[in-house]
């Protein structure tokens, strides 16, 4: 068994608790948990994708970068899902890179262990479809949001989504990470997040972002906060046990 690694620990995460005892004994031995910080980077596009991360508590931001640096969040993972669903299609190199945005607990075994024991049939692999459906619906939605929301509509489905979808006590919300992970410039972001302080929506303090009145958010926010909180809704439900 892994230093430390309780069954416990791992069924915090959805696809591992669908891991039979005898799966799990086979992955324990490779298994570790550690606690990533706001930024620990799991994945940089093109670099060997060595392991797979199950967050327990964590949240990680996936991003697609441009050539110059410039990135844009394209989904988010927790608990539900994993890091490095590439691994598990068989690829060798990171496809995007992967930064954590919501401090926690994180499992992660190498990708080579991972498949021998998953090459069989099994829930874990009604599990990991799933999560690989939820993360093409964000995705998909993310473009839209892109190109057909405003930043208000989208700053304010972030900051709901980052609010509810996980008890995040520690979460990246500075002007560079939002910046970031909806892909604007910086003042852009100022400005916007300076009116909604305005007009008591939001307090912004020390460079992190606390809600106030949360059901006007709800009104500004995009269609995208209820398309992605549903498929994250059914994704978690359709993995608890019946
Ligand atoms: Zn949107």
């Amino acid at each position: 068994m892994g230093t430390g690694v309780e069954l416990s620990d791992l069924h915090r995460n959805a696809v591992l608790a669908t891991f039979d005892s005898d799966r799990l004994d086979r992955l324990l031995p490779h298994i570790q948990i550690d606690f990533s910080p706001i930024g620990h980077v799991a994945q940089r596009a093109g670099n060997p994708l060595s392991h797979i991360h199950f967050p327990l508590d964590s949240v990680y931001s996936v991003l697609a970068e441009s050539e110059h640096g410039a990135g844009i969040e394209v989904g988010t993972v927790g608990s539900e899902g994993l890091v490095g669903i590439a691994g598990h299609l068989g690829a060798r190199n990171s496809r995007q890179t992967v930064v954590c945005w919501c401090a926690g607990d994180t499992a992660y075994v190498p990708v080579a262990e991972f498949l021998q024991v998953t090459t069989e049939g099994g829930p874990w692999h009604d599990a990991i479809d799933r999560f690989t459906d939820y993360l093409l619906i964000q995705t998909a939605q993310n473009v839209l949001c892109t190109s057909a929301h405003s930043v208000r509509a989208r700053l304010a489905r972030w900051l709901l989504a980052a609010h509810d979808r996980y008890d995040c006590q520690q979460f990246s919300s500075t002007q560079e990470s939002l910046s970031q992970m909806l892909g604007v410039q910086r003042p852009t972001i100022s400005d916007t997040a300076a009116r909604m302080q305005r007009e008591g929506l939001i307090i912004y303090r020390r460079g992190n972002i606390e809600i106030v009145d949360r059901v006007a958010l709800r009104q500004i926010a995009c269609e995208c906060y209820r398309v992605v909180h549903q498929a994250l809704t059914a994704v978690r439900d359709a993995g608890r046990p019946s």
